[in-house]
Protein backbone atom coordinates (compact mmCIF):
# COMPACT_ATOMS: atom_id res chain seq x y z
CA UNK A 1 0.00 0.00 0.00
CA UNK A 2 1.33 3.12 -0.93
CA UNK A 3 1.19 6.28 1.03
CA UNK A 4 1.78 9.81 1.36
CA UNK A 5 3.57 11.69 4.54
CA UNK A 6 2.88 15.19 5.20
CA UNK A 7 6.00 16.06 7.22
CA UNK A 8 9.23 14.95 8.14
CA UNK A 9 12.40 16.99 9.56
CA UNK A 10 15.01 14.81 7.68
CA UNK A 11 16.19 17.61 4.34
CA UNK A 12 16.78 20.16 7.23
CA UNK A 13 19.06 17.25 9.14
CA UNK A 14 20.67 15.93 6.14
CA UNK A 15 22.08 19.60 5.57
CA UNK A 16 23.08 19.94 9.05
CA UNK A 17 25.02 16.15 9.01
CA UNK A 18 26.17 16.95 5.05
CA UNK A 19 24.89 13.75 4.69
CA UNK A 20 22.62 12.45 1.41
CA UNK A 21 19.10 11.55 1.19
CA UNK A 22 20.11 8.03 -1.02
CA UNK A 23 21.19 6.27 1.95
CA UNK A 24 21.84 7.72 5.73
CA UNK A 25 21.58 6.28 9.29
CA UNK A 26 17.80 8.38 9.58
CA UNK A 27 14.38 7.74 9.49
CA UNK A 28 14.10 8.19 6.01
CA UNK A 29 16.43 7.98 2.99
CA UNK A 30 15.21 6.58 -0.58
CA UNK A 31 16.12 3.12 0.00
CA UNK A 32 13.65 3.22 3.17
CA UNK A 33 11.09 5.47 1.21
CA UNK A 34 11.32 2.60 -2.43
CA UNK A 35 10.80 -0.35 0.44
CA UNK A 36 7.90 1.34 2.38
CA UNK A 37 6.35 1.61 -0.98
CA UNK A 38 6.35 6.12 -0.61
CA UNK A 39 4.40 7.79 -3.18
CA UNK A 40 5.40 11.50 -1.59
CA UNK A 41 6.97 12.58 1.30
CA UNK A 42 6.71 16.13 2.53
CA UNK A 43 10.31 17.87 3.19
CA UNK A 44 9.82 20.40 5.82
CA UNK A 45 12.61 22.94 6.02
CA UNK A 46 12.51 23.72 9.94
CA UNK A 47 13.80 26.97 10.65
CA UNK A 48 14.35 27.45 14.56
CA UNK A 49 14.03 31.26 14.62
CA UNK A 50 16.04 31.23 18.37
CA UNK A 51 19.09 30.40 16.50
CA UNK A 52 18.57 30.99 12.74
CA UNK A 53 17.40 33.53 10.01
CA UNK A 54 15.82 33.28 6.77
CA UNK A 55 19.11 33.12 4.91
CA UNK A 56 19.56 29.51 6.52
CA UNK A 57 16.14 28.39 4.64
CA UNK A 58 17.41 29.69 1.93
CA UNK A 59 20.55 27.61 2.20
CA UNK A 60 17.96 24.62 3.21
CA UNK A 61 16.53 25.12 -0.34
CA UNK A 62 19.49 24.84 -2.26
CA UNK A 63 20.25 21.63 -0.53
CA UNK A 64 16.99 20.42 -1.34
CA UNK A 65 17.20 21.04 -4.48
CA UNK A 66 20.71 19.53 -4.86
CA UNK A 67 19.37 16.60 -3.83
CA UNK A 68 16.33 16.48 -6.10
CA UNK A 69 18.57 17.13 -8.73
CA UNK A 70 21.11 14.63 -8.44
CA UNK A 71 18.76 11.44 -7.77
CA UNK A 72 16.05 12.83 -10.04
CA UNK A 73 15.52 8.74 -11.46
CA UNK A 74 14.36 8.17 -8.00
CA UNK A 75 12.79 11.20 -6.91
CA UNK A 76 11.29 14.53 -8.22
CA UNK A 77 9.57 17.52 -6.80
CA UNK A 78 6.00 17.74 -7.24
CA UNK A 79 5.17 21.80 -7.80
CA UNK A 80 1.64 20.65 -8.67
CA UNK A 81 -1.30 17.99 -8.54
CA UNK A 82 -0.28 16.57 -12.62
CA UNK A 83 3.21 16.07 -11.21
CA UNK A 84 2.04 13.69 -8.60
CA UNK A 85 0.40 11.48 -11.06
CA UNK A 86 3.10 11.58 -13.90
CA UNK A 87 6.04 10.95 -11.55
CA UNK A 88 4.01 8.14 -10.07
CA UNK A 89 3.28 6.65 -13.57
CA UNK A 90 7.04 6.72 -14.18
CA UNK A 91 8.12 4.72 -11.28
CA UNK A 92 8.92 7.59 -9.29
CA UNK A 93 8.89 9.04 -5.64
CA UNK A 94 7.48 12.34 -5.59
CA UNK A 95 8.90 15.58 -3.26
CA UNK A 96 6.99 18.49 -1.75
CA UNK A 97 8.92 20.94 -0.24
CA UNK A 98 7.44 22.49 2.89
CA UNK A 99 8.73 25.11 5.36
CA UNK A 100 8.29 24.83 9.11
CA UNK A 101 8.03 28.30 10.98
CA UNK A 102 6.54 30.89 9.11
CA UNK A 103 7.84 33.79 9.60
CA UNK A 104 10.86 33.18 7.27
CA UNK A 105 9.13 35.73 4.87
CA UNK A 106 10.63 38.38 7.48
CA UNK A 107 7.57 40.07 7.43
CA UNK A 108 7.29 40.60 3.83
CA UNK A 109 4.40 39.04 1.87
CA UNK A 110 5.88 39.69 -1.16
CA UNK A 111 8.56 36.58 -0.01
CA UNK A 112 5.44 33.75 0.30
CA UNK A 113 6.29 34.60 -3.45
CA UNK A 114 9.22 33.71 -3.88
CA UNK A 115 9.38 31.14 -1.46
CA UNK A 116 6.39 29.90 -4.05
CA UNK A 117 8.88 30.12 -7.04
CA UNK A 118 11.16 27.79 -5.70
CA UNK A 119 8.77 25.28 -4.91
CA UNK A 120 7.41 25.87 -1.14
CA UNK A 121 3.58 24.09 -1.40
CA UNK A 122 2.82 24.02 2.31
CA UNK A 123 3.54 26.28 5.19
CA UNK A 124 3.43 25.06 8.86
CA UNK A 125 2.69 28.72 10.30
CA UNK A 126 4.40 28.39 13.44
CA UNK A 127 6.63 26.29 15.16
CA UNK A 128 6.93 26.83 19.03
CA UNK A 129 7.29 30.33 19.18
CA UNK A 130 4.93 33.01 19.21
CA UNK A 131 5.83 34.75 15.42
CA UNK A 132 4.13 37.56 14.11
CA UNK A 133 1.79 34.75 12.35
CA UNK A 134 0.29 33.86 15.34
CA UNK A 135 0.82 32.07 18.39
CA UNK A 136 1.89 27.91 19.13
CA UNK A 137 -0.09 26.16 22.14
CA UNK A 138 2.90 26.15 24.19
CA UNK A 139 6.32 28.36 23.69
CA UNK A 140 9.86 27.59 24.47
CA UNK A 141 10.06 30.38 26.79
CA UNK A 142 11.58 30.76 30.71
CA UNK A 143 8.00 31.95 31.56
CA UNK A 144 6.20 28.75 30.71
CA UNK A 145 4.75 27.27 33.93
CA UNK A 146 4.31 23.63 34.43
CA UNK A 147 4.70 20.94 31.02
CA UNK A 148 5.18 23.22 28.14
CA UNK A 149 3.34 19.98 26.23
CA UNK A 150 0.23 20.40 28.04
CA UNK A 151 -0.14 24.13 27.88
CA UNK A 152 -3.00 25.69 25.46
CA UNK A 153 -3.74 29.07 24.00
CA UNK A 154 -6.96 30.09 23.59
CA UNK A 155 -6.49 33.25 23.79
CA UNK A 156 -4.02 34.57 20.78
CA UNK A 157 -5.35 33.85 17.76
CA UNK A 158 -3.45 34.77 13.75
CA UNK A 159 -2.80 38.47 13.57
CA UNK A 160 -3.90 40.55 11.08
CA UNK A 161 -0.58 39.64 9.15
CA UNK A 162 -1.61 36.17 9.80
CA UNK A 163 -4.78 36.19 8.16
CA UNK A 164 -3.52 38.30 4.91
CA UNK A 165 -0.75 35.72 4.98
CA UNK A 166 -2.95 32.82 4.88
CA UNK A 167 -4.99 34.83 2.10
CA UNK A 168 -2.03 35.46 -0.04
CA UNK A 169 -0.94 31.45 0.57
CA UNK A 170 -4.79 30.48 -0.58
CA UNK A 171 -4.27 32.89 -3.65
CA UNK A 172 -0.49 31.18 -4.74
CA UNK A 173 -1.71 27.47 -3.90
CA UNK A 174 0.69 27.18 -1.05
CA UNK A 175 -1.70 24.69 1.76
CA UNK A 176 -2.14 25.92 5.23
CA UNK A 177 -0.57 23.54 8.26
CA UNK A 178 -2.00 24.56 11.58
CA UNK A 179 0.41 21.75 13.41
CA UNK A 180 2.07 24.00 16.34
CA UNK A 181 -0.68 26.44 15.94
CA UNK A 182 -2.37 27.59 19.40
CA UNK A 183 -6.00 26.75 19.64
CA UNK A 184 -7.04 30.35 18.83
CA UNK A 185 -5.32 30.54 15.71
CA UNK A 186 -6.96 27.06 14.39
CA UNK A 187 -10.38 28.39 15.09
CA UNK A 188 -9.15 31.13 13.31
CA UNK A 189 -7.47 29.38 10.20
CA UNK A 190 -11.21 27.66 9.82
CA UNK A 191 -13.03 31.03 10.33
CA UNK A 192 -10.86 32.96 7.22
CA UNK A 193 -9.70 30.26 5.11
CA UNK A 194 -11.86 29.54 1.92
CA UNK A 195 -9.79 26.17 0.70
CA UNK A 196 -9.38 22.58 2.59
CA UNK A 197 -6.18 23.20 5.19
CA UNK A 198 -4.08 20.54 7.11
CA UNK A 199 -2.62 19.97 10.27
CA UNK A 200 0.08 17.81 8.73
CA UNK A 201 1.84 15.91 12.09
CA UNK A 202 -1.05 16.14 14.88
CA UNK A 203 -3.32 13.50 16.40
CA UNK A 204 -6.32 13.22 18.83
CA UNK A 205 -6.20 14.72 22.37
CA UNK A 206 -8.54 12.74 23.44
CA UNK A 207 -6.39 9.78 22.91
CA UNK A 208 -3.15 11.65 24.28
CA UNK A 209 -3.99 15.39 25.68
CA UNK A 210 -0.79 17.02 24.66
CA UNK A 211 -1.36 20.37 22.84
CA UNK A 212 0.49 19.25 19.54
CA UNK A 213 -2.53 17.37 19.09
CA UNK A 214 -6.48 17.90 18.06
CA UNK A 215 -9.23 18.06 20.42
CA UNK A 216 -12.55 16.25 19.14
CA UNK A 217 -14.26 19.75 18.25
CA UNK A 218 -11.47 20.51 16.04
CA UNK A 219 -10.78 17.20 14.67
CA UNK A 220 -15.07 17.71 13.33
CA UNK A 221 -14.47 21.33 12.05
CA UNK A 222 -11.05 20.41 10.22
CA UNK A 223 -13.07 17.50 8.58
CA UNK A 224 -15.86 20.00 7.80
CA UNK A 225 -13.39 22.22 5.91
CA UNK A 226 -12.47 19.15 4.06
CA UNK A 227 -9.35 18.99 5.76
CA UNK A 228 -6.86 16.03 6.73
CA UNK A 229 -4.78 15.64 9.94
CA UNK A 230 -1.30 13.26 9.59
CA UNK A 231 -1.10 11.80 12.61
CA UNK A 232 2.16 11.92 14.23
CA UNK A 233 4.28 9.01 15.55
CA UNK A 234 6.04 10.76 18.30
CA UNK A 235 5.88 8.42 21.51
CA UNK A 236 5.05 11.62 23.84
CA UNK A 237 2.22 12.27 21.51
CA UNK A 238 1.01 9.10 20.93
CA UNK A 239 0.79 7.84 24.25
CA UNK A 240 0.88 10.45 27.59
CA UNK A 241 3.77 10.79 29.44
CA UNK A 242 5.69 8.43 27.28
CA UNK A 243 9.10 9.63 26.25
CA UNK A 244 10.76 6.25 24.64
CA UNK A 245 8.62 4.35 22.51
CA UNK A 246 5.99 4.66 19.96
CA UNK A 247 4.01 1.45 19.42
CA UNK A 248 2.26 0.49 16.07
CA UNK A 249 -0.99 0.15 17.82
CA UNK A 250 -0.71 3.39 19.54
CA UNK A 251 -0.72 4.93 15.92
CA UNK A 252 -3.89 3.04 15.16
CA UNK A 253 -5.53 4.09 18.12
CA UNK A 254 -5.28 7.72 16.87
CA UNK A 255 -5.92 6.59 13.25
CA UNK A 256 -9.35 5.19 14.67
CA UNK A 257 -10.61 7.57 17.07
CA UNK A 258 -10.09 10.20 14.61
CA UNK A 259 -11.81 8.65 11.80
CA UNK A 260 -14.74 7.99 14.30
CA UNK A 261 -15.25 11.29 15.67
CA UNK A 262 -14.46 13.36 11.39
CA UNK A 263 -14.88 10.46 9.76
CA UNK A 264 -12.41 8.50 7.13
CA UNK A 265 -11.80 11.26 4.79
CA UNK A 266 -9.87 13.69 7.18
CA UNK A 267 -6.95 11.22 8.77
CA UNK A 268 -3.79 10.91 6.82
CA UNK A 269 -0.65 10.22 7.79
CA UNK A 270 2.57 13.14 9.10
CA UNK A 271 5.37 11.06 10.90
CA UNK A 272 7.69 13.39 11.93
CA UNK A 273 10.24 11.42 10.90
CA UNK A 274 13.31 12.77 11.97
CA UNK A 275 12.16 15.26 14.08
CA UNK A 276 11.36 12.74 16.53
CA UNK A 277 13.76 11.36 18.82
CA UNK A 278 12.56 8.04 20.23
CA UNK A 279 12.25 4.19 19.51
CA UNK A 280 9.51 3.21 16.83
CA UNK A 281 7.94 -0.35 16.64
CA UNK A 282 8.56 -0.17 13.24
CA UNK A 283 11.74 1.71 13.25
CA UNK A 284 11.48 4.01 9.97
CA UNK A 285 9.80 4.52 6.69
CA UNK A 286 10.41 1.12 5.54
CA UNK A 287 8.43 -0.58 7.57
CA UNK A 288 5.35 1.27 6.95
CA UNK A 289 3.74 -2.09 5.31
CA UNK A 290 3.42 -2.78 9.04
CA UNK A 291 1.32 -0.40 10.00
CA UNK A 292 -0.85 -0.85 7.02
CA UNK A 293 -0.94 -4.80 8.19
CA UNK A 294 -2.01 -3.53 11.56
CA UNK A 295 -4.93 -1.44 10.39
CA UNK A 296 -6.61 -4.32 8.29
CA UNK A 297 -8.75 -5.54 11.20
CA UNK A 298 -10.06 -2.17 11.46
CA UNK A 299 -10.58 -0.96 8.67
CA UNK A 300 -11.28 -2.02 4.46
CA UNK A 301 -8.58 -1.90 1.74
CA UNK A 302 -10.57 1.40 0.56
CA UNK A 303 -10.50 3.03 3.96
CA UNK A 304 -6.76 2.27 4.60
CA UNK A 305 -6.07 3.79 0.60
CA UNK A 306 -7.71 7.39 1.96
CA UNK A 307 -5.62 6.96 5.04
CA UNK A 308 -2.41 6.10 3.82
CA UNK A 309 -2.59 8.10 0.69
CA UNK A 310 -5.67 9.67 -1.17
CA UNK A 311 -7.20 12.31 1.64
CA UNK A 312 -4.34 13.76 1.16
CA UNK A 313 -4.05 13.23 -2.83
CA UNK A 314 -7.28 15.29 -2.46
CA UNK A 315 -6.40 18.34 -0.49
CA UNK A 316 -3.63 18.83 -2.63
CA UNK A 317 -6.07 18.16 -5.65
CA UNK A 318 -8.23 20.87 -4.26
CA UNK A 319 -5.51 23.13 -3.15
CA UNK A 320 -2.63 23.24 -5.44
CA UNK A 321 -2.33 25.38 -8.66
ZN1 LIG B 1 6.85 20.06 14.09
Amino acid sequence: MKYIDMHCDTMTVLYRKHEDLSHNDLHVDLEKMEEGECLLQNFAIFTNIAREDSSFTWKVIDFYEAQMQKHRDRIRRVLNYEDILENDRNGCMNAMLTLEEGSVVDNDLAQLDAFYDRGVRMITLTWNYPNGIGCPNFTYAKETQGNPLYTFNEKDGLTDFGIGYIRRMEELGIIVDVSHLSDAGFYDVAKYSTKPFVASHSGARSVCGVARNLSDDMIRLLAKKGGVTGVNYCSEFIEDHNETYTSIQGIVDHVRHIAKVGGIDCVGLGSDFDGIGNALEFKDASGMQLLYQALKPYFTEEEIEKIFWKNVLRVYKETMK
